[in-house]
């Protein structure tokens, strides 16, 4: 494969956050569809779809932020995620529709969204520092949407899935 550049500059480190969010972000907007179909609770269902309808903005927004930087997003696949919805893909494929499948998949989806909330909080900082004032608007909306999909999906499995599955 070809030699990958050289990160040795806080820009080229934003520019490899930024490529590794991308690729989280893509992602996920081919898993969650499947992800929502697999649920029983219709709580959760579309709390799924509607988190994929803003990942679908999140990608256009970190487009926008290479856009601005007049860089191309370098194609770097991000590794954490895919293991994240592999992990996913395990527990889906061993249960069958339940309540303690959804605890199951909460459990997976909350551990992606605090995985993307690390790396949108680390982009934001580089950005702000770096002085990109509009990609680091743009990064802390996602990470704002980030947060407020974790708290929603807790509330989901506290209020109602957790004990269902323990019934
Ligand atoms: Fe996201
Ligand atoms: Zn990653
Ligand atoms: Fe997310």
């Amino acid at each position: 494969s070809a030699m990958k550049k050289k990160i040795d500059s806080l820009n080229d480190v934003f520019i490899e956050e930024l490529s590794d969010l991308l690729s989280a972000e893509n992602q996920l907007v081919k898993a969650l569809p499947k992800i929502a179909e697999a649920t029983t609770s219709t709580e959760l269902k579309s709390a799924i779809n509607e988190h994929l309808e803003q990942t679908k903005k999140q990608v256009n927004r970190l487009q926008h932020i290479f856009e601005d930087l007049g860089q191309k997003p370098p194609r770097i696949i991000c590794r954490g995620m895919k293991g994240l919805l592999e992990e996913g893909d395990e527990v889906v494929s061993r249960s069958e529709r339940s309540a303690a499948r959804d605890a199951a998949i909460i459990g997976v989806a909350q551990r992606v969204e605090h995985y993307e909330i690390a790396g949108y909080g680390t982009a934001e900082a580089h950005a702000s520092l770096l002085g990109h004032a509009q990609a680091q608007e743009l990064l802390h909306q996602t990470l704002s949407e980030e947060k407020a999909a974790d708290r929603r999906l807790n509330e989901i499995a506290l209020e109602h899935i957790n004990s269902e599955a323990n019934e």
